[in-house]
């Protein structure tokens, strides 16, 4: 996605070989324009998958979902990290590793929200080591739900995730594929514009 890689390059920070800072769009200040046109494309890659359902994690994955949820006419759901005083019990949860914070989180969903009748889109943020969405897909397959398919903003390609997840036969849409962060240069697996 010819936008989304332009707002990369222009303001993203290399952080590390492995770590992209992208916090003036998408991880702290968000920009409502481009997250619009995000969701629509999402939407429009996924349009005739019967999707019923949105499932993101919180915090970042909210945005892009919400307008893509806005597009597929379909409810948005975030699987918390944190345990909250209304949300207790009859709850899927599942175990996720981050590499990037060094710790590992609960994530959890209640069951009134994902049932067997659902097809799921999953969305994210970022596409890594793969950790939080085989969390999401965990939960899903709880549900007894089906998995359509999984939307990530930015996949880092030089990481395991997408093809550990693509290697279970799920399909991953990702709106940039980013091949290399070495030298502090960002640079993009090729793709058909779009
Ligand atoms: P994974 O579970 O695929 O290893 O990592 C996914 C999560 O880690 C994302 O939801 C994101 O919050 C975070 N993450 C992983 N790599 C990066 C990165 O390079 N930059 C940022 N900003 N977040 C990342």
């Amino acid at each position: 996605m010819r936008l989304l890689k332009e707002k990369i390059v222009s303001e993203g920070k290399v952080l590390s070989e492995n770590v992209l800072k992208v916090d003036t769009f998408l991880n702290h200040q968000i920009d409502p324009l481009l997250m619009q046109a995000i969701g629509e494309e999402f939407a429009n890659r996924y349009k005739d998958a019967g999707i019923t359902k949105i499932l993101t994690i919180e915090s970042s994955g909210i945005a892009p979902s919400m307008f893509a949820g806005i597009n597929l006419g379909v409810p948005v759901i975030f699987a918390r990290k944190r345990k909250s005083l209304t949300l207790s019990g009859n709850l899927y949860s599942s175990k996720v590793h981050s590499f990037t914070k060094g710790e590992t989180n609960d994530i959890s969903v209640s069951k009134d929200f994902i049932g067997s009748e659902d097809i799921v889109l999953i969305i994210d943020d970022f596409l890594a080591n793969g950790q939080a969405v085989l969390g999401l897909l965990d939960i899903v397959e709880q549900a007894n739900a089906k998995t359509s398919g999984v939307g990530i903003v930015i996949e880092k390609g030089f990481q395991t995730g997408g093809s550990m997840v693509r290697e279970k036969g799920i399909r991953v849409e990702s709106l940039a594929i980013i091949k290399s962060l070495a030298d502090g240069k960002v640079e993009f697996v090729e793709e058909s514009p779009s």
